[in-house]
């Protein structure tokens, strides 16, 4: 297929219709130097560890000859309103490398220069969003979350000016470039931005390349709403394993919705330290907090819908569409309460379970207890539920505010409850402590570590950077404990390590 783009190479900001694209080169930097490379990944590709040459093309000073580099044209809905074209602003794909098998992947710069979509912004991103992105991005795949990945992340040597705060205060932050990996970075917003058009021949052949490409298996009559309806399924089961390791996105506009349901676009994102379904880590996002950890669900299937209706310019009759959306509370609590059930050691979850599951939730949003922490200790369960004060103390490295009162009561009976229910488990011990270990996380990238490992990257140490960079790889094992720590005090307030803006 031939997509209409606009190959002028001219960045000048500019509305595209008619466009998917443009073509535009990345704007070379003053001194790239590679900060981090993602190996596992690279041998996955099958890609060789970089030279100089290499860095040189990493960094956006070179490319090959093969290499079209170009920004797509999208739109989107921010904060539930919709915005129109943005577009790659600051992101340009180098082109598709061929992995083996057959499959081929998307690579692109974040952080390359201007496109035409860069409105009246730099094109550029800091080595602060771009650390984020990187560790992050590899963290929610080792812990076995459906991401878009980062192969790269070189220092650009210039100079990037931003305002973090929105405050008047801007300053100069170190600049860099992250290469982003996906089989494709498409999101809702490609789809409806034709539609918005009204460029149904465009938006058709993007469909049907999007299906043909990246859903091979999906064909006949019905492909549209069987497509659709796998899109439903993908992104309920990517919110549902956020909830299970704790992360909330912050910034669940349609634009930073992957067709693939891969989590895609770390900006002001956090891991949960303390569990608060209405915790939101983006400042934009107060006070209304759409994007609160305990809404993302709901959020997904609110974009599901905006895509449904950029797809429904396809069809004649809508209903089956309105009925492919709708499957997403099914898809969605089935895979939760499955999900909670593995977390919680369960052989399965029956109907009963629910109840359990819900009592689970009540105590930890009325407690707060660290969310990673709890689930850690819930593995091995104190000896004697009679005795509360033992139980408090058993789980007391997981509470930012010791439970009492009413709170102790609530603990002590949900443990009750969930012992009863381990008793007619029909795992035995060792299953049930491997499948507890293997859906808890007991390493994660909490923000404060991110921003102090941040903090010493500007000030030229890499320790601790190379210690999450370490750690992030293997989650799930007791090898990184150094980090199995509540947040500290001193980080719950303090900008940059529990909440963020969106200046990157
Ligand atoms: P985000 O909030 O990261 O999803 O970005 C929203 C839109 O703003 C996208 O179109 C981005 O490409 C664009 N954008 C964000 N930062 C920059 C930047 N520094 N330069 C150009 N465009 C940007
Ligand atoms: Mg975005
Ligand atoms: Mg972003």
């Amino acid at each position: 297929t031939h997509f209409p783009g606009d190959h002028s190479g001219n960045n000048k900001p500019r509305q595209t219709p008619g466009m998917l694209y443009s073509t535009v080169a990345p704007t070379p930097v003053q001194a790239p130097a590679l900060l981090a490379w993602s190996e596992a990944l690279a041998d996955q590709l099958g890609i060789a560890p970089p030279n100089e040459q290499d860095v040189l093309l990493l960094g956006g000073n070179a490319l090959a000859p093969t290499m079209q580099p170009y920004a797509a044209c999208y739109a989107g809905h921010q904060f539930g309103n919709w915005a129109g074209q943005l577009g790659d602003g600051r992101a340009i794909t180098l082109g598709e490398w061929p992995a083996s098998g057959g499959s081929t992947y998307e690579l692109q710069l974040k952080g390359a220069g201007p496109t035409p979509y860069s409105r009246r912004a730099d094109g550029r991103a800091v080595l602060r969003s771009s650390v984020r992105e990187y560790l992050m991005s590899e963290a929610m795949h080792y812990l076995g979350v459906p991401t878009t990945r980062a192969l790269s992340l070189v220092r650009t040597g210039d100079p990037v000016l931003r305002d973090m705060f929105y405050n008047g205060n801007a300053q100069y932050e170190p600049g860099a470039i992250v290469m982003r990996v996906a089989p494709t970075l498409l999101r809702f917003g490609n789809f409806e931005m034709p539609a918005s058009r009204q460029e149904t021949a465009n938006l058709q052949a993007l469909v049907d390349w999007t299906i043909s490409r990246y859903y091979p298996h999906i064909t006949g009559d019905n492909k549209i709403i069987d497509w659709f309806t796998e899109v439903v399924e993908r992104t309920a089961k990517m919110i549902v394993e956020w909830l299970r390791v704790g992360f909330v996105h912050g910034v669940m506009n349609t634009d930073n919705m992957s067709i693939l349901g891969l989590t895609i676009d770390y900006g002001p994102y956090s891991m949960l330290d303390d569990y608060d379904p209405n915790f939101t880590p983006n400042t934009t996002d107060l006070p209304g907090r759409r994007y609160a950890f305990g809404k993302q669900s709901a959020i997904a299937k609110w974009n599901l819908g905006a895509l449904g209706g950029a797809i429904a310019t396809l069809l004649d009759d809508t209903e089956p569409l309105i009925a492919a959306l709708n499957t997403y509370d099914d898809v969605f609590w089935k895979a939760y309460y499955e999900m909670m059930g593995r977390k919680l050691g369960l052989d399965e979850t029956v109907q009963q379970d629910v109840q359990l599951i819900t009592k689970l939730e009540q105590l930890l949003a009325g407690t707060k207890p660290d969310y990673t922490i709890f689930f850690q200790l819930l593995a091995q369960l104190p000896a004697d539920l009679d005795n509360r004060d033992a139980i408090v103390q058993h789980f007391d490295a997981a509470f930012y505010q010791q439970p009492a009162g009413k709170s102790a009561e609530a603990l002590q009976s949900f443990l009750k409850k969930y012992t009863e229910r381990l008793g007619h488990n029909t795992r035995n011990a060792a299953d049930k402590a491997a499948t507890m270990r293997q859906a808890n996380p007991r390493f994660i990238l909490r923000n404060y570590l991110l921003h102090r490992a941040i903090e010493e990257l500007e000030g030229g140490s890499d320790t601790l950077f190379r210690q999450l960079e370490a750690a992030m790889k293997d989650p799930y094992s007791t090898q990184h404990d150094e980090f199995f720590a509540r947040r500290p005090d001193w980080a719950a307030q303090k900008a940059g390590c529990s909440m963020l803006s969106c200046s990157s």
